[in-house]
């Protein structure tokens, strides 16, 4: 073979045609680098087989038999479609090989010939077969055991694949980088980066697989850890964060306009916020805490902060119940201090919509509290200086951002709504500074959790009857579909829960309301107009009616845990006992009653997020939200959890000792982090 590279691109490779080439970039492979780090999806292990007469339907396992007959035949009707059948035999029984369209196998599948199969076994006519399976021939060698499988696109085959691949290591003479000194991998158990590429494409032992794994999964985490923090680093020191004199004794200057008094972690983030801005740094922070810990006073301390200095500040809530929740607890606290503040909603009368804008646009208003409304283009702030955004997660990465966009500098603060695993915080806010509010303001607060069956809904009624006598007021919510609230339910159970319980005043709130309709719903529910209050999972975004003790969920498995978790949180906020009723309508099936006995037992949201993570694992995360980071091609946030906080703590260590410059030759090539 030529003089190789790792920039050498496929189609220089003497195996590598036109054709092929383009087969290879569908899987976004251009260069050797790219191939190498193809990773496997799986391997083959040759040693590990069934007995063909032990096999059960549905497993997908692995066996070795001899070729005893084949036959291709037509799909009558559809005479394009031709298949092979093959039949094969170890003496303990026979499994059918089912092929489609590939006729030329009928050469390779030759009488006598012994293979090894894995695939899904099926039954098919009383007889057990396999479709499409892989296929390998056995050899009675002790190389190559363990056969890595990797991912195609058309006009590739796994033979192809591994030849090219083991072509590549054979012939290379530069490899990557080596990310850590000698002793330090000898520390970690991970050996060097040529060992690492040649055992996860072609292990010679399962030790080596796994010593080849732990250096490539490692060697990913720090990576994008560095990139991460080589980010935050330059962006820090790029802003030019007003530096405004900030009183010494600021904080207490705000604590003297609450009813209450801040707990040490509001305080401590409070504290975190001022030294950025003293600093002169661009504040790019996550807070996240437990449900109920007080996010939104420490939101409203970094919008005061900045509006005090004659700058604009915005709040952005993802509901307009949420958002005008906001506005009316802390309107008067602005009012006071004559900090003019608006509140902005799509719904809002167009002339009311302009005299705000015009408003923030002439800089008269300081503080400006809304939802997507404030995204708008039409919206211009004359100086706008903090950006908070709370419940993030109900935004994307690019919402978050437009309203940061509004000005020149802006500080960013984003409100998490529940507690986030570290892995997941370092993985995907790994550029950001990160606060948590590790403790609740009225000491730790109860809320207990029930299963009930549907069939034993009257219990429930009678629950909640008497909690009404009682004086407690609750939420019934009915769950979305696909994404999206179920209105019609909502309404269904609104009536039939007045039919039942007619001594009981209930009112109704969902999203397809006017403004006007649900903020009168609302105040109705606050000032114990209603005692029930059904509602679709628009009251999940950080309602605080302190009153409420009670909370029904409907049809609860089609929540996820984290939604469960933010649900409950309504309740129980007036430091009495809070209850939390799941009403599961899949009551048999074990899956959905593990993962809710599971959220039961805890009340910790730490507790559950790393549950949810584990059921759902990183692939959903990765898929469904967007966060500007590239997908891990290896790692697992789940099950490497420890090598991801070794990673990030020699980055740390790194990004202080290495200069920037000396990072980007060695590996920034290699991360593409775009948020
Ligand atoms: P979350 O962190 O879920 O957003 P909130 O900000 O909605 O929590 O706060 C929950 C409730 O606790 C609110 O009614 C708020 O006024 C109250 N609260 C916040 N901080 C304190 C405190 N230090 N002492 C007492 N009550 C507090
Ligand atoms: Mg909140």
């Amino acid at each position: 073979m030529m003089n190789i590279t790792l920039e050498t691109p496929l189609e220089a490779l003497p195996s590598v045609g036109e054709k092929r080439a383009k087969s290879l970039k569908k899987l976004g492979l251009n260069n050797l680098f790219d191939l190498l780090f193809l990773f496997p999806r799986r391997y083959l292990d040759l040693r590990n087989f069934k007995k063909i007469g032990a096999l059960v339907p549905d497993e997908f396992t692995s066996v070795k038999g001899k070729v005893m007959a084949r036959e291709e035949q037509r799909i009558p009707v559809r005479s394009r479609v031709s298949y092979l059948k093959v039949a094969v035999s170890d003496g303990s029984g026979v499994l059918f090989l089912v092929f489609f369209n590939q006729p030329y196998l009928k050469d390779i599948f030759s009488i006598d010939k012994e293979f090894f199969i894995n695939g899904r076994v099926e039954v098919f006519k009383g007889r057990m077969q396999m479709i499409n399976p892989l296929y390998e021939e056995y050899r009675q060698v002790k190389k190559d055991w363990i056969l890595p499988v990797y991912p195609l696109s058309s006009g590739l085959t796994q033979k192809y694949m591994r030849k090219l691949i083991k072509a590549v290591l054979e012939n290379i003479e530069v490899y990557p980088h080596e990310i850590l000194p000698l002793g330090d991998r000898h520390n970690l158990n991970i050996p060097n980066i040529k060992f690492a590429l040649k055992n996860i494409h072609f292990p010679m032992s399962d030790i080596n697989l796994e010593k080849a794994r732990n250096y490539l999964v490692f060697r990913e985490f720090f990576i994008l850890q560095l990139g991460l923090l080589l980010k935050k680093k330059t962006e820090q020191k790029q802003g030019k964060g007003i530096i405004v004199d900030i009183e010494k004794d600021a904080i207490k200057v705000f604590q003297s306009y609450l009813p209450f008094n801040l707990t040490a972690p509001q305080k401590k983030v409070m504290e975190d916020i001022i030294a950025d801005i003293k600093e002169g740094k661009i504040i790019s922070r996550m807070v996240h805490g437990e449900v109920g810990s007080g996010k939104t006073v420490v939101a409203v301390f970094a919008l005061w902060l900045i509006a005090r200095q004659g700058y604009q500040s915005a709040l952005l809530a993802p509901t307009e119940i949420l958002a005008e929740q906001h506005y009316i607890n802390w309107q008067k606290f602005f009012l006071e201090q004559n900090i003019p503040v608006a509140f902005l909603i799509g719904q809002l009368p167009e002339a009311e919509k302009n005299r705000i804008r015009n408003g923030i646009k002439s800089g008269e208003i300081k503080v400006l509290v809304g939802t997507h409304a404030l995204l708008s283009e039409a919206l211009e702030f004359k100086n706008l200086k903090i950006s908070v955004v709370d419940e993030l997660h109900k935004f994307g990465v690019k919402q978050r951002e437009r309203l940061r966009e509004k000005g020149e500098d802006v500080h960013y603060i984003m409100m998490s709504a529940t507690p986030i695993p570290r892995s997941v915080a370092l993985t995907f806010y790994g550029a950001l500074d990160v606060s948590v509010i590790g403790e609740l303001p009225k000491g730790k607060r109860q809320v207990i959790s029930y299963i009930f069956p549907v069939e034993e809904k009257d219990k429930v009624y009678e629950f909640v009857k008497y909690q009404v006598s009682q004086g407690k007021q609750g939420y019934f919510v009915t769950p979305a579909i696909e994404g999206n609230e179920n209105i019609e339910s909502a309404i269904k159970e609104y009536e039939r829960i007045k039919e039942i319980m007619p001594e009981i005043s209930v009112s109704l709130l969902h999203g397809r309301m006017s403004y006007t309709e649900k903020d009168e719903i609302m105040k109705g529910f606050r000032e114990k107009k209603a005692m029930a209050l059904v509602a679709t999972s628009v009251i999940e975004s950080g309602i605080d009616v302190p009153e409420a003790a009670y909370v029904v969920i409907e049809q609860a498995e089609r929540f996820g845990l984290a939604q469960l978790h933010q649900l409950r949180g309504r309740v129980g906020r007036a430091g009495d006992v809070g209850y939390c009723i799941l009403i599961p309508y899949s009551f048999t099936d074990k899956d959905i009653m593990e993962r809710l006995e599971s959220f039961i037992k805890t009340e910790s949201g730490f507790e559950i997020a790393e549950i949810d993570l584990k059921i759902r694992g990183q692939g959903d995360l990765l898929g469904v939200r967007q966060h500007g980071v590239p997908p891990l091609r290896i790692g697992n946030i789940v099950k490497d959890m420890e090598l991801l906080g070794i990673a990030r703590e020699k980055a740390e260590k790194v990004i202080k000792e290495v200069s920037v410059d000396i990072l980007k030759e060695k590996f920034l090539k290699e991360v593409f982090i775009n948020e």
